[in-house]
């Protein structure tokens, strides 16, 4: 007779993707989201923009130049890919797949455009999830607070932060974040929900079978 193994039960990996406009805490969130879950692995985009202090090549980015990203659009080496605040961003897919296939869930910090792009390519894997600030004000409060960016950019970031939450009924969940903690902890719990939803568990259709047959 069939056992109820984690193999027997062994599933593809999900597409777990968070978008906000920036300002909204969602690096925050990703970054504790990883430390407190296994399973999960963080999609490093590739992208034209500079380096902001702090940030590390290959860990927060790939930091490419433009004919070097042009070349992997050519090259069909992204999974989706997009131009934001004038520079360009994109998904390496073998990562992805690679993840995937090893049944690890995928976590990318991308925006709308890029997640229309995923949806329509692996509607069954993906799982989108938009994170909403308090408030305008907090939000442009949080942007200042940051002081990484010019007041100038910080202006266009605060315009754009409309145009990217007029996208928030494209996503399956939607998280206002007041606080981190709950909004780590909300997101936790969607993860666990859609790891143990029924067309994730292929290997259960056989193992049913086996046991009418034993
Ligand atoms: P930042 O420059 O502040 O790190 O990111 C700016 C915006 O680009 C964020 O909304 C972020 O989610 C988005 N972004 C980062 N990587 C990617 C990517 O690979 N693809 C797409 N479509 N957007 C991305």
């Amino acid at each position: 007779m069939s056992d109820m193994t984690e193999n027997t039960l062994q599933r593809r990996g999900l597409m777990l993707v968070l978008s906000s406009p920036s300002g909204a805490g969602k690096t925050t969130i990703s970054r504790l989201l990883l430390e407190r879950e296994a399973d999960l692995t963080l999609s490093v985009s590739a992208t034209t923009r500079k380096m902001r202090p702090g940030e590390i090549d290959g860990k927060d980015y790939f930091f490419v130049s433009p004919e070097k990203f042009a070349e992997m659009v050519k090259g069909d080496e992204l999974l989706e890919h997009a131009t934001v605040f004038d520079n360009r961003y994109g998904t390496p897919r073998a990562p992805v797949e690679q993840a995937l296939s090893n049944s690890r869930d995928v976590l990318f910090d991308i925006d709308w455009q890029g997640t229309q792009q995923v949806s329509a390519k692996a509607p069954n894997d993906i799982v989108r999830v938009f994170i909403l600030p308090p408030s305008l004000e907090e939000l442009e409060r949080r942007l200042y607070a940051r002081a990484q960016d010019s007041e100038e950019v910080v202006r266009g970031r605060m315009a754009k932060a409309a145009d990217e939450m007029s996208h928030w009924a494209e996503y399956d969940y939607i998280i206002v974040n007041n606080d981190v903690e709950q909004s780590v902890a909300d997101v936790q719990s969607i993860l666990r929900a859609e790891r143990l939803k029924r067309d994730r568990k292929p290997g259960l259709d056989g193992f049913v079978r086996g046991l009418r047959g034993a």
